[in-house]
């Protein structure tokens, strides 16, 4: 039969031009492209690479990449790029076009595989928290196989985008990237560990994850006549609008039609790049929307969002719109988070958090679930310190998103039958009696809204676990990170008990429900179905010892722990000096970020909001002196609200040379953390002070004079 023509994709401009299914991952060097053009012994090497996780080998490596670079060349690529996450949280990319002199003045397509796979940037320029002196500015990205090629197209012209991991020139990781893809390998080796003994001979075991995202979307226009949207992201100041989301008719409401074209570009461009984007809604607040997509191994899952984040921003100028991906940018209406939903499972697609249809099945599931809950239980404080940034402080705790303190939400079915083998005496555990309360037969354990709790910061939904507070604008490698090396830990642990079990004559399932009850016994604490918005709970999770962190200065000190090092260092996953270097880095991310939210601020105020107040309160003053000349008695009452205006631009005032002498005050501390403390506190306070008393003034100011769009302006054009 002959072969089925090949869609032309190459001007694809609508989403319904042709089926997504036939233009899906166009842009991208996929996987069918590879089936198509390598040569079959190689393709096949380089499946098997990529199923168990390891490097390519040198010459597959370098057929892979010749193959690539044909392929791109054929696309119209002029340039290609290396492209990696580096520890500022953005992505990172150095452009080289495909061209060397052949004869003196006449230049040739030609560049050699090897550099596809691997490149070696000047790292001096991107933070490495002291990793690696300067003068040492060497450092590779190396082509990650299971992240595919893409192509970025430009105004002029496409580039050849090669996602990568970046170390330095001692294998240190540089990145995000790195600590991430070793911690899936630890993990997959638990985890294949654990399967043994449920009789599955997985070839590897890996992280899955659906991030779903949120961001705001407000009026260029608008947004670029203030520089507090424009520079920190969020709004420094704004009065509350007279309708916020109180009525609560946004979430879920009806998409109109200019954000609708945005997001369907979006959509459009995603699925060019392989990014198999599936929900879009409005979210709670007012302008805030949700992109997710269909979840990918955790490594992919990244790169995928990473990109995500910076097609939303670009498609968004191009639609006027800008989008606002930090936590926070509104005072008063719900931030934004990325609910980073996470499981496991083999390369043969068993989800390892589901629960089974048989009684064996269900076993294997509850060890699994066992091993989550004391991961959450062991390290929630480094769960916690992994989503900590000067954005997050302003959402976590503020009872619209989960609180600092970690616990897990397993749902009345599941709770039901954790407390049945907590108290079921272990004798018993391994007879069919056991497994009848409820596991034998455990039904399929229903995505149902009453038994969902949006309060809870980790929360099981069926068949994976929902990370619901990491930040909005956050990197997901990081939380991915941290879980996978917490979950590798809690494997190697119940591993190594399950094999004592056994050796000491127990019978199999007596051997593994023993384990997984002294588990359940020992996690208790972190369990709760209640509100985690509650005051209430934050004294209970006192009582039963859990760890609050309740800001990033809190949050910082537990990477120092002792745990921390352990889980990291013993797992390859993270040296001491890699650990070091991200601290450092995490440090100065935070006094960075708060320090130019300051100086906006300060600007702002000094040469927007109090020159226009001034103006506002002559032209009152002038009003009423005409009044008086007129004859007319000035009553009281308007006399005194000027009066109070004034009173009120004075205080402004003060509070904005408090502001500034904290500043200079955190500025000239010496010891890193005592900074992080200035800032976290007094320069933070100084801040909130400021903000408030302008924002009063906002409410008292002639509105023609006031000198920045408003939040009714930039709330509402797109509700
Ligand atoms: P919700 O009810 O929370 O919206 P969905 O099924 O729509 O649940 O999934 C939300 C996100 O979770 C999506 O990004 C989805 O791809 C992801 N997801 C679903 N199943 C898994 C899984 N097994 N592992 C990781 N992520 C998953
Ligand atoms: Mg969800």
């Amino acid at each position: 039969m002959a072969k089925a023509q090949a869609p032309d994709t190459s001007s694809i401009s609508r989403l319904d031009q042709i089926k997504i299914s036939q233009y899906f991952g166009c842009n991208t060097f996929s996987e069918r492209t590879m089936r198509e053009r390598l040569q079959k012994d190689v393709y096949k090497a380089y499946r098997q690479a990529l199923k168990r996780g390891e490097a390519l080998s040198p010459e597959v490596a370098r057929s892979v990449a010749l193959a690539m670079k044909e392929w791109a060349l054929e696309q119209g690529c002029t340039h290609f790029t290396h492209w990696f996450l580096p520890m500022t949280g953005a992505t990172a990319e150095k452009h080289d076009a495909f061209i060397t002199w052949d004869e003196p003045g006449t230049v040739i397509e030609r560049f050699s595989g090897s550099q596809l796979i691997q490149g070696e940037p000047d790292a001096s320029s991107f933070p490495s928290g002291g990793l690696r002196a300067t003068f040492e500015a060497r450092g590779y990205t190396a082509w990650d196989p299971a992240s595919p090629a893409f192509l970025m197209e430009g105004p002029l012209g496409k580039t050849l985008c090669i996602p990568t991991a970046f170390v330095g020139y001692h294998g240190e990781a540089l990145d995000h990237k790195v600590p991430l893809l070793r911690s899936m390998g630890v993990l997959s080796e638990r985890a294949k560990d654990a399967l043994k003994h449920f009789g599955v001979n997985a070839e590897a075991v890996v992280a899955q994850c659906g991030p779903e995202q949120e961001y705001f979307a407000v009026d260029l226009d608008l947004a670029q006549q203030r520089p507090d949207l424009m520079f920190a992201n969020r709004t420094l100041q704004g009065a509350k609008p007279p309708k916020g989301q109180e009525l609560e008719d946004h979430y879920f409401g009806s998409i109109k039609e200019r954000v609708l074209g945005f997001m369907q570009e979006v959509e459009l461009e995603c699925f060019k790049l392989g990014i198999p984007a599936k929900t879009r809604h409005n979210e709670v607040a007012p302008n805030q929307f949700e992109i997710a997509p269909i979840y990918e191994a955790a490594n992919l899952a990244s790169d995928h969002n990473q990109l995500l984040m910076e097609i939303l921003k670009s498609v968004g100028e191009r639609h006027s719109l800008a989008i606002l991906l930090h936590e926070k940018p509104f005072a008063g209406v719900n931030g934004s988070g990325k609910h980073v939903n996470w499981s496991l499972a083999t390369d043969e697609g068993q989800n390892l958090l589901e629960p089974g249809q048989t009684p064996e099945e269900n076993l294997q599931f509850l060890y699994f679930l066992s091993a989550t809950l004391k991961a959450i239980h062991t390290h929630g404080g480094l769960l916690r310190a992994a989503i900590a940034s000067a954005g997050n402080d302003h959402r976590l705790g503020a009872n619209e998103a989960p609180p600092a303190i970690m616990s897990a939400f397993l749902g009345a079915q599941l709770n039901h039958i954790l407390d049945a083998i907590e108290k079921g005496d272990a004798a018993d555990a391994s007879t069919q009696r056991i497994l009848d309360l409820g596991i034998g037969n455990l039904p399929r354990i229903e995505k149902d809204a009453t038994d969902r709790n949006r309060t809870s910061p980790f929360a099981f939904t069926g068949n994976k676990f929902e990370f619901r507070a990491v930040g909005s604008s956050q990197p997901i490698a990081l939380p991915l990170t941290v879980i996978n090396a917490a979950v590798a830990e809690a494997l190697e642990g119940l591993n190594a008990k399950l094999d004592a079990e056994i050796k000491s004559g127990k019978e199999h399932k007596a051997a593994v429900m023993a384990v997984v009850r002294q588990a359940i016994i020992e996690t208790k604490a972190i369990r709760f179905e209640g509100n985690g918005y509650s005051d209430e709970w934050k004294q209970e999770a006192e009582r039963r010892g859990l760890p609050h962190a309740k800001d990033t200065v809190a949050a910082l000190h537990i990477w120092e722990g002792a745990a921390a090092k352990a889980v990291f260092s013993k797992a390859g996953i993270l040296s001491e000096g890699e650990l070091e270097s991200r601290l450092h880095i995490r440090h100065e991310q935070y006094q960075k970020a708060i320090a130019i939210e300051t100086q906006v601020l300060r600007q702002m105020a000094e040469t927007q909001i109090l020159p226009s107040i001034t103006a506002d309160l002559g032209a009152r003053a002038n009003s009423l002196a005409k009044l008086a000349a007129a004859g007319v008695t000035v009553p009281e009452p308007l006399k005194a609200a000027l009066q109070a205006q004034a009173t009120l631009a004075g205080e402004a005032q003060v509070r904005l040379a408090a502001m500034k002498e904290a500043l200079l005050a955190a500025e000239a501390m010496e010891d890193n953390h005592a900074r992080t403390e200035a800032f976290g506190n007094q320069v933070n306070e100084s801040k909130h002070a400021l903000r408030e008393v302008l924002d009063r003034l906002e409410e008292a100011c002639d509105a023609d004079l006031w000198p920045l769009p408003k939040y009714w302006q930039l709330l509402s054009p797109l509700l």
